[in-house]
């Protein structure tokens, strides 16, 4: 099972161009089945898109692409930043360079609530935690209950969903986080360009492909990429997280 990572389209950071992107998720269309996250049986060929951060790209780009290409996604948001509802318009939210995004949230430059409750209705998304601040879970004043917790009840409380997925943070975690997050989670994804064998993941955490900057729309798949994929499954598996 290839889980996949990405963030934006059209930014200038941690970016997609939209032509390709649309061309890379044509091409996963026709070539794998995506999934939400489940323990039961996976069908031929799964694919697991998440998209971090929830930003306001995702809604105006991403989202009527999914739609066309028939594909499921997860979507991790960060509560702290998300606005119920918002009357900015499209040049102010999508205006901000990637590294102003998260101090500009007052802008809507993330998904609101609004937003979100729409694309998890569509069945096409499901919204889950990628904690409630996007601290480094690893630093030392950061408070694992209100990052892994109440990111989770604020999602539930707002959409009406159950969240049983966990993306962390930079990818950052620990073995003790990692149990902490097992409390509240089902599945808990870092980043590391690795394939799994299902959603239990290598060694009780999912690997992600780093999916931004594709400069073609299937180099990501082709054998030899695969092959490095599977192989360093194998290493992780021995030799722990
Ligand atoms: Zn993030």
């Amino acid at each position: 099972m290839i889980s996949m990572m990405y963030h934006h389209v059209g930014s200038d950071r941690c970016s997609n161009d939209l032509a390709i992107f649309e061309e890379h998720l044509a091409y996963i269309s026709n070539n794998f089945t995506s999934v939400f996250p489940t323990l039961e049986k996976l069908p031929p060929h799964p694919i697991c898109l998440i998209f971090d951060d929830g930003y306001y790209d995702f809604y105006k780009f991403i989202y009527p692409l999914l739609q066309k290409y028939n594909l499921k996604a997860l979507l991790a948001v960060t509560p702290k930043y998300i606005l119920n509802d918002t009357e900015k318009d499209d040049t102010v939210r999508l205006g901000f360079e990637h590294n102003d995004l998260f101090q500009e949230y007052k802008n809507a430059t993330f998904c609101t609530y609004k937003e979100l409750q729409e694309m998890q209705s569509s069945g096409s998304v499901q919204v889950v935690s990628h904690s409630y601040s996007h601290k480094n879970l690893l630093e030392k004043d950061v408070n694992l209950e209100e990052e892994l917790l109440k990111s989770k009840e604020l999602i539930e409380k707002n959409l009406g969903n159950k969240v049983e997925s966990f993306v962390y943070p930079f990818g950052k975690y620990n073995q003790k986080v990692l149990d902490e997050t097992m409390k509240h989670y089902r599945y808990a994804f870092r980043i590391g360009n690795a394939v799994n064998k299902d959603f239990h993941g290598i060694n009780g955490v999912i690997y992600r492909v780093d999916g931004d900057f594709l400069e073609k729309p299937d180099t990501i798949f082709h054998f030899n990429n695969i092959l490095k994929l599977r192989c360093k499954a194998l290493i992780k598996q021995i030799i722990g997280n």
